[in-house]
C-alpha cells in the first residue's frame, strides 16, 4: 500500500491522502479505517474526521464505492489493476494517540488515517510525504528520499511521525543503541540534565532486561503551552505529550516528565513484545478485549518509577511520594473492592478511559502496580533477594516477547510461579481474579524492607467528618463520591451542589477548615433546594496511607530496602 501524503492549508487542518494500491484482480476491494488503536482499548471512531472520499483508476475513471458501515468502504474495481483512493482527514487533535495539523508542524498517527485493506496488512507500506522542503522528520521508520517506509501496515500504524522546522533534536547512546530526543514546543528544560538522566534510565532498564527488541528509540515530545499529561507506546518510539512547557524545569513537572518518559521506554518490551496473546496480531476492526491490562499497564507503572530511583535519577524521598501517591489512588478507591483487576481490564473497552457508576472499577495502572509491588516484595523475601519481579519480566521476554509468542492470564501465574518458588494460587485468587483487600498484605510485604504504612486523617473536613468528596467547578461546590458507610452516604448525592455550610459560601478554605459538631447544610438537587442539619460523630472517613521507614529496622531489613531500591536506608 502507498500513500501520499499533502496538506490543505494549516488553518483548515485537513490532511489529503491519496492510497495507491496496485495489482487488484478482483471486482471489488474493502478498506477499512482502523476503529481504535493500541495503547487505548476502547472505540475511538477514527472515521468521523474523514470529510470525503472517492476512487478512480489509473487514468483517472471514477470508480464507485459504497460504505458497507462507519470505517469499511467497498470499491467496484471495473476492471482496473490499479486504484487511487482519494480522501481527507480533519488532523485537529492534540495528544499523544491522535494528529494535528497547523501553522508550526504536521504531527500524525498514521493509525488514526490510513486506510488498509485486509490482504494486505503484511506487505510493505510507503508513505510519500508532500510537505514543506524545511521540515525536519521525526519518526522511528526508515527514512526514503521521498518519505517513510515500512515492512507492513503495523509497523506503519505503530509509527507516529512529527514533522516541523522548529523541533530540536538530541541523541544519546548506551551500548549499540541510538536514542533519539525530539522536542516540538517551547520548554524550560536543561539540556544537560535531560540527556544524563535519560542515559541513566535507558541504560539501567536496558542492564535489568539484558537488551533493548529495537536498534535505535526515538521520544517524541509534543511540549504544550497548556497542562497536559499524555504518553503512549510504541515499538521503537514513544509520544509524550505534556506541559505546560514553562513549568517543565520545575520539580513537580519534571519528575512526571521523567516518570513519563521512563514508563514508556518500558513499553518497548512490555506490551510491544510481551504481548497478551489476545493483541496478537492488533486485530484493528474489532474491539480489542484482554483480561492482562494490569501486567501491561500495572507492571509498567510500577516499573516506570522504580527504574528512576534504582538508576539514581531521583532520590528515595521522591519514590516514597510517588507510591504514597499509588496508595491513595489504591486504598481511596472502594472500586476495587467491587471487581478485580481482570475484571477491569476486561472492562476497558466500557470504561476503561471514561468515568463509570461510584466505586465500581479499579485502575489497571494502580491496582496492576499493586500488584507488581507484591509479588516484587514476595519473591525478593522468599528467595533471600536473589530473586525479584526483574527475573518475571526477563523470563516472560526470553520466553514470549523474543519469540513473538503471545502470553496468557494463566502464563503469568506460571512464570511468576516458577520465579517465586512456590504456589501463587491463592495469591492470583485474592489479589488478581478477586476484590481481597490488600491492607494486611502490603503491611507484611513492606515490613519486609524496614517500612510500615501509616495511617492518617484526611486534611478536608468534608472528607473527613462526612465522608462526602467535593469538587469546584467554578465557584460551586459539587459533591462528587461519597464512601460507603459513611455519615454522608444516607445524607447526600453525587451530584448535589452545596450551595451554604452554616450559612456562609463554602469556599474551598471553609470547607476545608470546618470543625466537627452540628452542620447546617443548603444544597441543591435536581434543581431542588433542601436543607440539611448534621451533627458529625468523630469517625474519620478517607483516612490517608502512607509509607515511612521504620526507626530501627533490623540488619536483613536494612539488607533487603537497599537491595530494592538501589539506595542506602539511611
Ligand atoms: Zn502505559
Amino acid at each position: 500500500m502507498k500513500y501520499l501524503l499533502s496538506l490543505d492549508t494549516p488553518l483548515k487542518h485537513f490532511l489529503n491522502i491519496t492510497l495507491e494500491i496496485e495489482k487488484v484482480n478482483m471486482p471489488y476491494i474493502d478498506l477499512k479505517l482502523p476503529i481504535w488503536r493500541p495503547g487505548r482499548y476502547e472505540a475511538a471512531n477514527y472515521s468521523k474526521n474523514i470529510q470525503k472520499i472517492s476512487a478512480r483508476d489509473y487514468e483517472g475513471n471514477v470508480l464507485n464505492y459504497e460504505k458497507l458501515n462507519s470505517s469499511c468502504w467497498r470499491i467496484q474495481t471495473d476492471g482496473a489493476t490499479t486504484i487511487l483512493i482519494d480522501y481527507n482527514y480533519y488532523a485537529h487533535q492534540m495528544d499523544a494517540g491522535n494528529s494535528w495539523y497547523g501553522e508550526k508542524q504536521v504531527y500524525i498517527n498514521f493509525v488514526n488515517c490510513m486506510l488498509y485493506n485486509e490482504e494486505r496488512l503484511k506487505g510493505p507500506c510507503e508513505v510519500v510525504l508532500d510537505i514543506p522542503k524545511k521540515y525536519t522528520v521525526a519518526c522511528g521508520l526508515e527514512k526514503t528520499n521521498t518519505g517513510l517506509k515500512a515492512k507492513n501496515y503495523y509497523e506503519l500504524a505503530d509509527s507516529p511521525m512529527i514533522a516541523s522546522d522548529t523541533l530540536q533534536h538530541f541523541t544519546y547512546k548506551v551500548g549499540n543503541t541510538d536514542f533519539h530526543i525530539w522536542i516540538q514546543g517551547n520548554h524550560s528544560l536543561d539540556s544537560e540534565t535531560l540527556l544524563n538522566d535519560f542515559r541513566k534510565f535507558s541504560l539501567y532498564q536496558i542492564g535489568v532486561m539484558g537488551e533493548l527488541p529495537t536498534k535505535d528509540y526515538h521520544f517524541l515530545f509534543q511540549i504544550t503551552p497548556n497542562k497536559f499529561y499524555h504518553g503512549v507506546e510504541h515499538g521503537n518510539s514513544t509520544v509524550i505529550c505534556i506541559g505546560p512547557g514553562v513549568d517543565l524545569k520545575t520539580k513537580d513537572l519534571y519528575s512526571e516528565f521523567m516518570g513519563v518518559s521512563s514508563h514508556e521506554l518500558f513499553h518497548a518490551w512490555n506490551i510491544l513484545k510481551i504481548r497478551p496473546k489476545e493483541l496478537m496480531p492488533y486485530n484493528f476492526g474489532q474491539p480489542a478485549v484482554f483480561p492482562t491490562g494490569f501486567v501491561a499497564e500495572g507492571f509498567t507503572t510500577y516499573y516506570g518509577d522504580l527504574f528512576l530511583v534504582q538508576s539514581g535519577v531521583f532520590d528515595k524521598a521522591w519514590y516514597f511520594n510517588e507510591l504514597n501517591k499509588l496508595f491513595l489512588r489504591h486504598f481511596l478507591n472502594y472500586g476495587r473492592l467491587n471487581n478485580s483487576v481482570v475484571d477491569s481490564s476486561l472492562d476497558l473497552w466500557v470504561d476503561g478511559y471514561q468515568p463509570s457508576a461510584p466505586h465500581k472499577k479499579c485502575s489497571i495502572y494502580a491496582e496492576g502496580a499493586m500488584v507488581a509491588l507484591t509479588l516484587d516484595l514476595m519473591i525478593r523475601h522468599l528467595s533471600n533477594n536473589k530473586r525479584s519481579l526483574d527475573d518475571v519480566m526477563r523470563q516472560l521476554w526470553n520466553d514470549f516477547g523474543k519469540k513473538e509468542i503471545g502470553y496468557s492470564i494463566e502464563d503469568i501465574q506460571q512464570v511468576c510461579e516458577q520465579i517465586y518458588g512456590a504456589s501463587l494460587k491463592d495469591y492470583f485468587q485474592d489479589h488478581v481474579y478477586g476484590t481481597k483487600p490488600k491492607e494486611e498484605i502490603v503491611q507484611e510485604l513492606i515490613d519486609t524492607v524496614g517500612c510500615i504504612l501509616e495511617l492518617t486523617d484526611s486534611e478536608q473536613a468534608l472528607e473527613r467528618e462526612l465522608g462526602i468528596k467535593v469538587t469546584y467547578d467554578g465557584t460551586d461546590c459539587v459533591v462528587v463520591l461519597i464512601s460507603p458507610d459513611s455519615l454522608g452516604e444516607n445524607i447526600f448525592s453525587v451530584k448535589d451542589k452545596i450551595l451554604k455550610i452554616n450559612g456562609q459560601d463554602p469556599t474551598e478554605e471553609y470547607a476545608k477548615n470546618l470543625k466537627g459538631g452540628k452542620w447546617d447544610f443548603e444544597i441543591e438537587r435536581n434543581y431542588e433546594l433542601k436543607k440539611v442539619e448534621i451533627e458529625t460523630t468523630g469517625q474519620s472517613y478517607w483516612k490517608k496511607y502512607s509509607i515511612i521507614q521504620k526507626e530501627n529496622p533490623s540488619q536483613k531489613q536494612r539488607d533487603s530496602f537497599e537491595k530494592w531500591l538501589s539506595v542506602s536506608f539511611d
